[in-house]
């Protein structure tokens, strides 16, 4: 924890001073009574001071305490706020919209959260340049709201997109089901605006789409999860929107069928703007949600879609559902608007089962995906827990998902004893500890696993030179395991 009440005191009339008291919230502040509201407040305020202290993992347990939550309105007060932390060794906790699922916004170690909320500004859009220029803090639907009343398209689509923020995604490079063809946040990302230590304010590259000039600084803060800096604008580049989209279910009779359908499609040789996956376990818990009922005896389904014009998404359309229907117990042709929105209601669904989920997003090479599959399946049985798994099948990236009640020490440390296999398996498989949501703190000291001694080196060496005085999310996104590792059990909320 911080500091003293005392300290704390004089710290919110100082922070004040900077972005007004109205923006600073505290466990001492009225609104802070530990009950969360159940939706944001109308002032755009995630809730209360409480509602700061988690993000997704909360369905782990997951829950830190904030000295204090600061609002700024600006980057002038996003750098003034930084400057004064910075000044009095105080941490800061960059927090965008909270759905992470790695704990990298959730203030563990006391310190300030600082939520780029307030910064909602479009800079600027210029759809006949195919570019936007929000603030961090504009939610990620809101960005492709607004491509698409444009005639145009922002490919990145992360689940929790109505709730994440812009600066968010970029903080942890977010990914999505659409990541297979367009690829991930980052390579979106034309330049950036961030706040770095001391209390600087730095733009890195601009309103152009090349550039090989220095050192490249832009992707170093790109999925540094604040750990280098707090993102206050982005530089994003668009694309025409493809003129028809057209999605595809396949259901299949057992896993190993629905994995070498995912490589049979990839053979073809037709790219798949996108290609996820269930598992039967995930398939039947997110079941009554979808539109007229699953086929309950699928152990594996495959979510296709393929885009371009219309001729040549039917062209691809047709060849998809021949390779897929070659294998498959059940071929459907979905209204793809409920498609997608079902398969972002999967997690919920899933975490209903028991109350809470421990989700981890391994990648591993798409030919290894089966193995993966079958064994993350035993290391759960083995550790006595239910288990499902679904993900971004032709990128190799499977969620993982243990069910725990989340008020259980020995399901949680049975959780934690599993997921540390299933990082290990992930490397072994020639894979990656997170394809897509970030180390954070969950994951912190992982990377040892799969990184050369002197790259650790490199990486811490990189965070000193932004962030000398490691005040920036510190705890999180650490290359190698600090000293003391806390259990997730016994830092339960
Ligand atoms: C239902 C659900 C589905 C999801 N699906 C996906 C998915 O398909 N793909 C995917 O990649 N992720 C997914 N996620 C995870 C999550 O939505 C992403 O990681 C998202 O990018 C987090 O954005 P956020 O604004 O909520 O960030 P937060 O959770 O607030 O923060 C995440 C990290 O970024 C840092 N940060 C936030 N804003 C800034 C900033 N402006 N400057 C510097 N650092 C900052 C924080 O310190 C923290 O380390 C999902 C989450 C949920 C709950």
């Amino acid at each position: 924890m911080y500091s003293t009440l005392q300290d704390t005191t004089l710290l919110q009339s100082d922070l004040a001073r900077l972005v007004g008291a109205e923006h600073i919230l505290g466990p001492t502040h009225p609104a802070a009574n530990g009950i969360e509201p159940t939706r944001p407040a109308a002032n755009g305020r995630q809730g209360g001071w409480a509602s700061y202290n988690h993000d997704a993992t909360r369905t782990r347990g997951l829950y830190g305490r904030a000295d204090l939550v600061v609002c700024p309105g600006s980057t002038a007060e996003v750098a003034a706020v930084l400057g004064l932390c910075y000044e009095r060794d105080v941490p800061l906790i960059p927090r965008g919209g909270g759905t992470g699922l790695a704990g990298g916004a959730v203030p563990l170690g006391g310190g300030v959260v600082c939520s780029l909320e307030r910064l909602r500004a479009i800079r600027e859009l210029e759809p006949t340049l195919w570019r936007i220029h929000p603030e961090a803090g504009v939610s990620t639907r809101h960005v492709q709201r607004l491509a698409r009343e444009n005639g145009l398209c922002f490919p990145p689509d992360p689940g929790a997109a109505e709730q994440s923020q812009i600066g968010g995604n970029v903080a942890t490079n977010a990914g999505g089901p659409h990541a297979f063809k367009y690829g991930v946040t980052g390579n979106w990302v034309t330049g950036l605006e961030a706040v770095i230590p001391p209390g600087e304010t730095i733009a890195l590259g601009g309103a152009y789409r090349k550039d090989v000039a220095g050192y490249d600084l832009k992707s170093l803060l790109i999925g540094s999860e604040g750990t280098l800096g707090i993102i206050t604008a982005v530089r994003l580049r668009l694309m025409p929107a493809p003129e028809a989209a057209l999605p595809l279910i396949s259901f299949h009779a057992t896993r190993a069928q629905g994995c070498t359908a995912i490589l049979d499609v990839l053979g073809t040789g037709i790219v798949p703007a996108a290609l996820d996956f269930l598992d039967g376990e995930a398939l039947r818990m997110a079941a009554g949600a979808y539109p007229g009922g699953l086929p309950l005896e699928a152990e594996f389904a495959l979510l296709a879609e393929v885009d371009g014009t219309l001729e040549e998404a039917r062209a691809a359309h047709a060849e998809l559902a021949t390779v897929l229907g070659s294998s498959a117990i059940e071929l459907r042709r979905p209204d793809r608007g409920a498609l997608w929105e079902w398969r972002d209601r999967i997690a919920g669904a899933v975490c209903a089962m028991r109350g809470g989920k421990v989700s981890e997003d391994v990648v591993v090479p798409v030919e290894r995906l089966a193995e993966a599959l079958a064994r993350f399946e035993e290391i759960a049985t083995r550790h006595g827990l239910r288990s499902c798994a679904w993900g971004h099948g032709a990128d190799g990236n499977l969620h993982a998902n243990l069910l725990v009640d989340p008020r259980s020490e020995p399901e949680l440390a049975a959780a934690e004893a599993a997921t540390e296999e299933l990082f290990a398996l992930a490397v072994e498989l020639g894979g990656s500890i997170s394809g897509e949501h970030g180390v954070g703190w969950l994951k912190r000291g992982q990377l040892a696993r799969q990184w050369p001694p002197r790259a650790l080196h490199l990486h811490e060496e990189i965070k000193r030179a932004f962030d000398p005085k490691g005040l920036l999310n510190p705890g999180k996104k650490l290359a190698r395991p600090p000293a003391a590792m806390p259990s997730l059990a016994s830092i339960l909320g």
